[in-house]
């Protein structure tokens, strides 16, 4: 569908509550691309009603004792980065508009749900970020990985991976960031029918980490960029000497 089309289609119906996002999730041009833009973010947010899908998530994740305040988490979404990427990954992730599987079948993108990692189970954002047995080892090991590297205990959970580490802070952030990148990586492995690794995650962060070096030196940052990341620069120890 043309850009602009897409941009016409949201301002006729932002006035509607409900239908801003029922007329999103057929977009699927836009839904399937890795980046979105800011006009489009801002016609969406523009619209003031709490999504649907943050009471969905809250009632799917009710045994967790998870209380989603709206304002933070898509703080985390769009504070921690700047990397558009990251930010339309996880903004898809709050409205529940990640094309996954489960999801693809139900817009009838996919006649299948399963799984692309396991095979056996329904491909759901819940499964394929924390419940798949092929994704909560990762996130184990990178605990692990952590722990080793600097003595910090870090644990990750539902709550944290899928909303982020609150409050939002100058050591968090490094945390969701990390959060945000390893989702996006496990994300893109999915869609390249590849199985993650924690060797294939820690290059990728280490990747993602040069490309917000860049960001902060464009943007005369680096003082601000140094203080922020030095407690965290022995989880690259391996990468940085090779
Ligand atoms: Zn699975």
């Amino acid at each position: 569908m043309p850009y602009q089309d897409i941009l016409n289609l949201l301002l006729q119906k932002t006035h509607t509550k409900g239908l801003l996002l029922h007329t999103f999730q057929y977009n699927k041009s836009l839904l399937l691309h890795n980046k979105c833009t800011n006009v489009v973010y801002r016609q969406l947010n523009s619209c003031n009603v709490i999504p649907t899908s943050i009471s969905k998530w809250e009632s799917e994740l009710v045994q967790y004792g998870a209380k989603i305040c709206v304002n933070d988490a898509f703080n985390v979404c769009f504070k921690t980065t700047k990397d558009t990427q990251l930010q339309w990954l996880q903004f898809r992730l709050l409205h529940r508009i990640l094309p996954v599987n489960h999801y693809l079948k139900k817009i009838k993108v996919v006649s299948s749900d399963c799984c692309s990692f396991c095979k056996h189970e329904v491909e759901t954002i819940q499964h394929v970020f924390i419940n798949c047995e092929k994704v909560s080892t990762i996130w184990s090991n990178l605990s692990l990985h952590i722990y080793h590297a600097m003595s910090l205990r870090l644990g990750f959970n539902v709550v944290n991976i899928l909303f982020g580490e609150l409050p939002m802070s100058k050591n968090n952030k490094v945390i969701n960031l990390i959060i945000l990148c390893s989702k996006q990586y496990l994300f893109t492995c999915l869609k390249k029918g590849k199985l993650p690794c924690l060797s294939g995650l820690l290059s990728y962060l280490f990747n993602k980490y040069k490309v917000e070096k860049y960001i902060a030196c464009k943007n005369f940052e680096m003082q601000k960029f140094v203080n922020t990341w030095q407690p965290w620069y022995s989880i690259f120890d391996t990468m940085i000497q090779s």
